[in-house]
């Protein structure tokens, strides 16, 4: 990945680390989930962002105006550069297509919106 600081292409995503979930810009407060690189853990890990979403399908499907599920973003700060730059905690880097890919995305949120009645037209 394309390191912010250094313009190199050395920024690489840590064996573990933790993801926040937003959706159409919104996190809930326990939304985020622990995440491994390590192919045995990929199940787990997408059952968990699974449970996770669906946290928040349950939770968005009681308001009372619902936007269109446009827009999903996770975020990571387990993030190292080869060339050793140092970020911020506030700095934060997309973990789609490296925890969780585009397709993974896709499904998940298409199943959860017809199990919550929640219209979803991905933005990604
Ligand atoms: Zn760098």
């Amino acid at each position: 990945m394309y390191c912010p600081k250094c313009l190199n292409q050395t920024l690489f995503i840590q064996t573990k680390g933790v993801v926040d979930i937003y959706i159409n810009g919104k996190k809930r407060d326990n939304g985020r989930f622990l995440y491994n690189m390590d192919p045995a853990y990929e199940d787990a890990v997408i059952s968990d962002f699974t449970t996770k979403c669906e946290e928040f399908f349950k939770w968005y499907a009681d308001f009372k105006n619902k936007d269109t599920i446009q827009y999903i973003e996770l975020l990571t700060v387990d993030i190292k550069c080869e060339s050793g730059c140092r970020f911020s905690p506030m700095e934060r880097f997309s973990a789609v297509d490296t925890v969780i890919s585009r397709e993974v995305i896709q499904d998940v949120l298409t199943s959860l919106g017809e199990k919550y009645s929640l219209e979803v037209e991905l933005k990604v």
